[in-house]
C-alpha cells in the first residue's frame, strides 16, 4: 500500500493537474473513496462534496446503480469500432435521449467530452452552411461564455479570460454582451434591451455569414456561475430564427437537471437547433459527451460522396460503459424522483442566501446552482486569497471552490437537508471570519 505522503510525492513527481499553477499550489488531497454526497480522504478524514466533483457527480459519488450497469456492460462488451458497426447501449442511449431532449433534437452524435461536444457542434454547424451551398465560418458567442479546452471551444471562449496565453492560436468570434442577473437586480432590462439592440445590429449587418450562435442557456459557468432570464433567451432565439442563424445551446453544465428541468432549455422555453451534453451524462462515472441536432440538419449531410459528411470521428466515440452509464443514470431521474430533490435543494438555497445579510451581492440560485459575489472589505481575490478560503473550506470538511469572487455550491442531488446546511453554515463562518482577519 502506497501512504497518503508517499502518493503525494510520487504526484508531485510526474503529475501535471489541470488549471493548476503546480509552483505555487498546495499540495493535492488524496482521496481514497467516494459515497453519496461524501468523498474520503487516504488519512479518513470526510469531506462533503458542494460542487459535485466539477460539476459531473449528480447522482453522488460511487452510486451503486451507476457501478453495477458499468461492470455488468464491462463483462459483455467494453468498446468497439463505431464506424460501420454499433451496439445496443449506445442506440438505446440515443433513442432514449431523442425522447427527452428539447423537441426536434433527435440526432445524436458522440463524443468525449464538453470541449469535443462543442467542437462537433460548431463543425456541424459550419458543414451545415456549406452543403447548403453557403459559405458561414463566423461563430456569436457571449461575453464571458465558456465553452471547453479545444482550439474551437477555445476561440468560442476567448472572452472568459482563461486563455490569453493562446490568443495566437484562435479564429475570432463575434461577442455580444451578456445580461446577468441577480435577486433584485433593478437594471437587468437595460441590459437586456442593449444585448439584443447588438444582437440586432449585428444579425442586420453579417447574420448571412454566421453559422451559429453559442450559448450557456440561463447560465454560465465557468465565467462565474452568471444567469440570465428565461424570456431574454426566448427574445435572442426568435430574432436568431427570423435571421436564420442556428442556436447551438451548451448544457454541458446545465443538462441532466441542474436547473430544475432536465434542460435548461425546457425552463427556458427555447428550441436550439443543436445541443451539447457531456458532464452529468454518465451521472459523472465516465467521461462522453453527445451533440443532438434536428433532423434537419443531419439530412444536410446526406448525399452520394464523403465530402457531404461529418468528417469527425474519436477513438472512443459511443464507448459502450459510458452508454450504459448513462443509460443507468438517466433511469435514476425516475426511480429516484431526482427533479423532485432538486426543486428541495433549490428551496434550501433561497432560504440560507436570504438570510445572508453581509459580505455578499448580487445573491442568485437556479436548480442546485445557488451564487454569491464576495464583498469583504480590503481583500485581494487573487492568487492569495483564494487558497486561503479553500483551505478554510477543505479544514471544516467542505470542498468549495470559489470562482474569483464568486462562491458558489453546486452539490449532488443526492445531498440531504442537513448535508446542504452545514455547506451553507461553511459559508457563513467564511464569511464572517474573513470580514475580521
Ligand atoms: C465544462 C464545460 C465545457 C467543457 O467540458 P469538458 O468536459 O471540460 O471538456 C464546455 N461547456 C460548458 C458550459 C462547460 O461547463
Amino acid at each position: 500500500m502506497t501512504s497518503a505522503a508517499q502518493l503525494i510525492a510520487l504526484d508531485r513527481a510526474h503529475v501535471w493537474h489541470p488549471y493548476t499553477q503546480q509552483a505555487t499550489a498546495p499540495d493535492p488531497l488524496p482521496i481514497a473513496s467516494g459515497r453519496g454526497a461524501w468523498l474520503h480522504g487516504m488519512d479518513g478524514s470526510a469531506y462533503l462534496d458542494l460542487i459535485a466533483s466539477w460539476w459531473v457527480s449528480i447522482h453522488g459519488h460511487a452510486h451503486p446503480v451507476i457501478a453495477r450497469a458499468i461492470a455488468e456492460q464491462a463483462g459483455r462488451l467494453e468498446q468497439v469500432i463505431f464506424a460501420g458497426l454499433t451496439h445496443e447501449p449506445a442506440v438505446r442511449l440515443a433513442a432514449e435521449l431523442a425522447k427527452r431532449l428539447p423537441e426536434g433534437l433527435t440526432r445524436i452524435f458522440f463524443s468525449d467530452d464538453g470541449s469535443t461536444a462543442v467542437e462537433v457542434a460548431m463543425k456541424m454547424a459550419c458543414h451545415y452552411w456549406r452543403n447548403r451551398g453557403q459559405e458561414r465560418v463566423r461563430f456569436l458567442v457571449f461575453e464571458g461564455g465558456y465553452h471547453g479546452d479545444t482550439v474551437g471551444a477555445m476561440s468560442a471562449s476567448r472572452s472568459s479570460g482563461f486563455f490569453e496565453g493562446y490568443r495566437g492560436l484562435l479564429f475570432a468570434v463575434e461577442t455580444l454582451p451578456y445580461p446577468a442577473t441577480w435577486e433584485g437586480d433593478e437594471t437587468v432590462a437595460a441590459k437586456e434591451s442593449t444585448a439584443l439592440a447588438a444582437l440586432d445590429r449585428y444579425l442586420e449587418s453579417s447574420g448571412d455569414e454566421c453559422a451559429a450562435m453559442l450559448i450557456e442557456p440561463l447560465i454560465q459557468g465557468a465565467g462565474g456561475m452568471r444567469m440570465c432570464r428565461p424570456e431574454f433567451l426566448r427574445g435572442l432565439a426568435a430574432r436568431l430564427k427570423a435571421a436564420g442563424v442556428l442556436l447551438i445551446a451548451d448544457e454541458v453544465m446545465t443538462g441532466f437537471g441542474r436547473c430544475g428541468t432536465l434542460f435548461a432549455c425546457e425552463k427556458a422555453g427555447i428550441a436550439p437547433d443543436l445541443i451539447c451534453l457531456s458532464k452529468g451524462l454518465t451521472g459523472g462515472f465516465l467521461p462522453m459527451a453527445v451533440t443532438a441536432c434536428r433532423e434537419e440538419i443531419h439530412a444536410a449531410f446526406l448525399g452520394a460522396t464523403f465530402d457531404r459528411a461529418l468528417a469527425h470521428g474519436h477513438s472512443f466515440t459511443a464507448n459502450a460503459l459510458g452508454c450504459a452509464a448513462a443509460l443507468a443514470s438517466l433511469g435514476l431521474f425516475e426511480t429516484e424522483q431526482t427533479l423532485q430533490r432538486v426543486a428541495a435543494i433549490e428551496a434550501i438555497h433561497r432560504e440560507r442566501l436570504r438570510n445572508l445579510q453581509s459580505g455578499i451581492a448580487q445573491p442568485r440560485v437556479l436548480g442546485v446552482v445557488a451564487a454569491l459575489e464576495l464583498t469583504l472589505p480590503d481583500r485581494g481575490y487573487g492568487s492569495a486569497f483564494t487558497p486561503r478560503l479553500i483551505r478554510f473550506f477543505l479544514d471544516r470538511g467542505l470542498i468549495i471552490r470559489p470562482l474569483g469572487a464568486v462562491l458558489y455550491l453546486i452539490p449532488p442531488y443526492c445531498i440531504t437537508p442537513e448535508e446542504l446546511h452545514r455547506g451553507w453554515d461553511g459559508i457563513e463562518a467564511a464569511i464572517q471570519h474573513f470580514s475580521t482577519h
